[in-house]
């Protein structure tokens, strides 16, 4: 399984990771489960926010009411790691309580922000592909995409050749040829 991110999403993750670095940054993840359109960044509320995020419950639902309104699906939650890889530490792990949620951690380990998919289930923690989208989808309802436009012809050519093939089907058979005395 893969789980595409649009580019401008990702890059949203990133930023909101380096701003608050060298707290950690959190909020939740939308779109559907096969694509993440849309992240909100959200307050971390631990006490050490430093060491642990904490997401509170009453920003979480006025998050999700939001979500809603957008007529999107809670996907997952993200968070970043200043200083460790993007590997869910032992409390990631345990505070992962709804394992249908996707965990992304943004790592600021190295120079260049590094972001990993997760999916935690009890003890059982699987590293997700994560593909960038960098397709624009914002024009996508005004723009017919390539594949779309090829498609249209196609489509067109397979229908002029069909009414052809049945006109010929309907032309009555040919006169025999008269044999010659
Ligand atoms: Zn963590």
């Amino acid at each position: 399984m893969a789980v595409r991110i649009a580019y401008a999403v990702a890059r949203q993750i990133a930023d909101h990771a380096l701003s608050e670095a060298p707290n950690e940054a959190c909020g939740i993840l939308a779109g559907s489960r096969e694509h993440i359109s849309r992240a909100l960044p959200l307050d971390n509320a631990a006490d050490a926010p430093d060491r642990h995020f904490r997401i509170k419950p009453e920003e979480q639902l006025e998050a999700l009411k939001a979500l809603d309104a957008y007529g999107l699906e809670w996907i997952g939650v993200y968070h970043s790691h200043p200083q460790a890889p993007p590997i869910p530490s032992q409390e990631d792990i345990k505070a992962a309580v709804d394992r249908r949620l996707l965990q992304l951690i943004v790592s600021l380990e190295s120079a260049k922000p590094k972001l990993k998919l997760w999916q935690v289930d009890g003890s059982s923690v699987t590293p997700i592909a994560l593909v960038f989208d960098t397709e624009n989808k914002a024009g996508i309802d005004d723009h017919l995409s390539r594949h779309k436009q090829v498609a249209i012809v196609i489509a067109g050519i397979a229908s002029v050749l069909l009414l052809l093939a049945v006109s010929l089907m309907l032309l009555p058979p040919a006169p025999e040829i008269a044999q010659a005395p």
